[in-house]
């Protein structure tokens, strides 16, 4: 049996899945605390569908569970204990039954293939939906879908199923993109080409990757007037 099992992004070993230790540097322990988090969240979210207990703040719990488990945000193990700690504690305030754990990667091929393009689509999509958050923008049907996909992960679906899902999921992921380019937009303004220097200057420098523009803003303003350089591609 391999030490671990996560294919969730395009550096992923041989195209097929790191099963020893991933690419990315990520260890067979952060990946499975990753995936028992994952576990956690879709007993939460059916819990909440079925009770209809949709909150501020369990949408923020799944949200930014979802969030914390993509590709390699977050390899920190005990950050990710306690945040399963906490989505345990909300299932036990709805006073959810044990149940069995979802065995993300098990099953018939193109099941497990179906299964993982809707959890990997949600984990993208609150991503997005937090960034948004973060300038003040939510979205209602957005939202709803991370309590509705992920209690979906944890079902049993025909291949015609799981597709009229994803399908349907798809539909809210562009809704999505389309308030975080709102939340970009009407923050920063609308993007244009300019002239940027591509030189390396003396000196202390940050690098960042990704496309958060608050917390691109919110570093900038920190670093102002300090001698430190931050680099960006984005
Ligand atoms: S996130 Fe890391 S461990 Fe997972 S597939 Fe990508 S490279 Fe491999």
């Amino acid at each position: 049996m391999s030490q671990m099992f996560c294919f969730q992004c395009q550096q992923t070993a041989g195209g097929s899945g790191c099963v020893q230790v991933g690419v990315c540097g990520k260890q067979p322990d952060t990946a499975a605390l990753q995936d028992g988090l994952v576990c956690s969240l879709i007993r939460l979210a059916t819990a909440a569908v079925q009770q209809e207990a949709y909150s501020d703040a369990i949408t923020g719990l799944l949200e930014d569970g979802l969030f914390t488990t993509l590709t390699n945000v977050n390899f920190d193990n005990e950050a990710i204990r306690q945040f399963t700690l906490r989505v345990d504690e909300a299932i036990g305030t709805l006073g959810a039954p044990e149940g069995p754990a979802v065995r993300l990667w098990q099953g018939e091929t193109d099941t497990v293939s179906l299964r993982s393009t809707l959890l990997f689509g949600l984990k993208g999509m609150a991503a997005y939906a937090h960034q948004a958050a973060a300038l003040g923008f939510r979205d209602k049907e957005v939202d709803r879908w991370l309590y509705k996909g992920l209690k979906a992960v944890g079902e049993a679906h025909t291949v015609e199923e799981w597709l009229s899902l994803i399908l349907a999921f798809g539909r809210a992921n562009l809704k999505c993109m389309e308030l975080l380019d709102r939340a970009n937009t009407e923050s920063f303004g609308v993007p244009h080409p300019v002239k940027v220097p591509a030189d390396i200057k003396k000196g202390p420098f940050i690098v960042v990757s990704g496309h958060d523009l608050r917390d691109l803003y919110l570093l900038l303003r920190q670093t102002e007037g300090k001698g430190v350089n931050v680099y960006t591609h984005g």
